[in-house]
This record gives structure tokens, sequence and C-alpha cells, in this order.
């Protein structure tokens, strides 16, 4: 029987205010994308989602489609929920998502009201809950007009299956009229997911932080290691362990001899501030108060173990700052 840590709120674990809103959510968020699906160790899951929770990681991080296979993570995660974490659900802030390819047929992804509703009746059986704390629409549709997709948002807050909502990956207009369309419904948009880490200053470029702080709303940062690329894991080779060699999102045509030198350099400059890469990359997302919090993929409790330290130092020089940007840029 799991029985979690009398000290997972002082263990270091800090918690940001996402905009305006009553959300609290820790520094480090955790991600189920990759390591908790089927073709995954559910021993490993487990191990790492107590793991979190014993160290103040209480958002989890899911959508219908993680997996391999569609569905599964939120099915291990149910699993999770019903043998150790039920006693403490009201701790807990639980995100789950539509947006992406789920199932065949023309209600199987995209933004419509129907694909929308079904998919998070879907995820909560999955999942073992009754509701869930952040429902997001995954990706912007271009061809549902968005007011219907925005409406299912506040119809699914109102049905109470959801306690707040969010939009993740919208570009910049079609986030300015949703944060508009559920503010004047009084479902206010309370976070934005998006990627963003030394590689991919897109949110900054694109001025979607900005436009979360603006609203009111949060930012949550998503693939905060760049997949891993911002760690140690590829500089003497591909480990037979990791995502580019288990054929996942991340490619090896990704790593490529430029990427690899500017891993090289970075790699330097962290340990000469004393931290691991992987530690200097999420501390560099967590710099400054337009990002609420990086949601993390692990694949073991090690890197888990080591992502955490690298809250102890999120302060950078304004020297630092411009030397990253000159091994990137
Ligand atoms: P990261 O950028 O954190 O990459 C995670 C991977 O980095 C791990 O699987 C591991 O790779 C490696 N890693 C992590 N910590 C360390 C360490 N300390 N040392 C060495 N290697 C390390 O995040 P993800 O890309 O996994 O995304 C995180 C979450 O963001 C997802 O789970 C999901 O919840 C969310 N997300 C949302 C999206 C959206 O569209 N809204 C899209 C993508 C992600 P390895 O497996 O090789 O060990």
């Amino acid at each position: 029987m799991y029985s979690a840590s009398p000290e997972r709120y002082s263990s270091g674990m800090k918690y940001r205010r996402c905009g305006q809103s009553g959300i609290l959510l820790p520094e480090i968020s955790l991600g189920l994308w990759h390591n908790f699906g089927s073709v995954d160790t559910f021993d490993n899951s487990q191990k790492m989602a107590h793991y979190a929770f014993d160290n103040g990681i209480i958002h989890f991080d899911l959508a219908n489609n993680y997996g391999p296979v569609y569905g599964s993570a939120e099915e291990t995660f149910g699993q999770i929920m019903k043998k150790s974490f039920a006693p403490y659900r009201d701790e807990l802030f639980i995100s789950t998502k539509a947006g992406h390819e789920m199932w065949q047929g023309p209600y199987g992804e995209w933004g419509s009201r129907k694909y929308l509703m079904s998919s998070l009746d879907q995820s909560l059986k999955r999942m073992n809950l009754d509701y869930v704390d952040i429902f997001y629409s995954h990706r912007f549709d271009p061809n549902t007009p968005l007011e219907e997709t925005l409406q299912a948002l506040v119809d699914i807050v109102r049905q109470g299956k959801a306690l707040y909502v969010g939009i993740s990956k919208y570009p910049y207009e079609a986030a300015r009229f949703a944060y508009h369309y559920l503010k004047q419904r009084d479902v206010r948009c309370l976070l934005y997911q998006g990627r963003y880490n030394i590689f991919n200053r897109e949110p900054e470029q694109e001025q979607i932080l900005q436009q979360a702080k603006e609203n009111g709303s949060g930012f949550i940062a998503f693939s905060p290691l760049a997949q891993g690329l911002l760690t140690n894991r590829y500089l003497q080779g591909i480990p037979d362990d990791s995502r580019i060699a288990r054929g996942g999102f991340l490619k090896k045509e990704q790593l490529t001899n430029d990427v690899l030198q500017k891993i090289e350099q970075l790699n330097k400059m962290a340990l000469e501030r004393g931290q691991t890469l992987a530690e200097m990359a999420l501390a560099w997302v967590l710099k400054d108060d337009l990002v609420t919090s990086v949601i993390i993929g692990a694949s073991s409790v090690q890197q888990m173990k080591d992502n955490l330290k690298g809250l102890e130092n999120c302060q950078f020089t304004a020297e630092e700052l411009r030397l990253i940007n000159r091994i990137i840029l």
C-alpha cells in the first residue's frame, strides 16, 4: 500500500500562481506523454508517479492519446489513481486534452463539440476520475468554427467535468479570440500550454508569453528539455534506451553535428554553474515569472531527481543569458 511522504510539501517545491486565479502549480509538473503507455513497465511508471507526488509535484499532465497505444497513459494513471492516489485526489491537479488523432472517423480528432465531449467522457473513465482539474483544447482547428470548440469548453465546465479550461499551441490571433470568448462567458482561459525551451523561443517571439500574462492566464511549458536533447543524454552517442533509439517523436536526424556542438557548449556552461545541462535547461525556462510551471518527461526516478535539483538555482546573470543566446543563435 502506498502512503504519501509526510514531507511532500516541505521538500522544497515551490508553487507559482497561475495568472489571476486560484490555481497554484508546482514549478515542475510531470507529463505522461511517454513512459506511461502500455508498452512501458507499469512498475517504473508507478515509481515515477509516487516519487513526483512525494516531492510536491501535484500536477500530472495527460492527453487522450498519450501512450502508445492511444489512451494507455490515461489507463496507467487510472490504475495509479485507484491503487495509490485515491485518498489524495483533492491535493492533485490533473489535466487532460483532446485535439489530436484519437480514433478513426471524422469525430476522432480536431475541435468539434462532439469530439471534445465524447473524448473527455472516455478520459474520465480511463483515469478513474469524476472530473479533471483542467481540460485543454489540444490544438487549434482551422476548420471548425472556434466558437464551437470554445463553447464546448464552457459547457464542460458547466457540466462539472472540468474545473478549469486551457488551450494548447493556439496561434496568437486564435488565442486572443479564445481569451475574450471564454472571459465573456465567465469561464476564463487560465492556462496556455506551449513548447518552450532554450532551443525553441517561439512563445517569446510570437508574444504568446506576454499575451497570456496580459489575459490573466498562466503559461505552462512543455518539452523544456527539447525531448532530452538539452541534457547530457546524447553526448556519448545514442543510448539504446533513449527516446531517439526507441523510435519516438525525437528523430535521429534532429541530432545534427551543429545541434550536438551547441549541446556540448551548453553542457560546459552548465557545469561551470554547478548544474547538469538538464538542471540548467529547466532553470532557464523558470528564470522569470512569465512561466508558471515546466512539464517534464522522464524515463526514470533518477532523471526526476536530477531535474528537481534544477530548482535550486534559477538565477542567471545578464552575461550568462547572452552567452546562451550566442551559443543558440
Ligand atoms: P522533456 O523535454 O522534459 O523530455 C523528456 C525526456 O528527456 C525524457 O523522456 C528523457 O529521455 C530525457 N530526460 C529527462 N530528464 C533527464 C535528465 N535529468 N537527464 C537526462 N535525460 C533526461 O519533455 P517531453 O517532450 O517528454 O514533454 C513533457 C510533457 O509535456 C509531456 O509528457 C506532455 O505532458 C507535455 N507535452 C504536451 C504537448 C502538447 O501538444 N500540448 C506536446 C508534447 C509534450 P529518455 O526517454 O531518452 O530517457
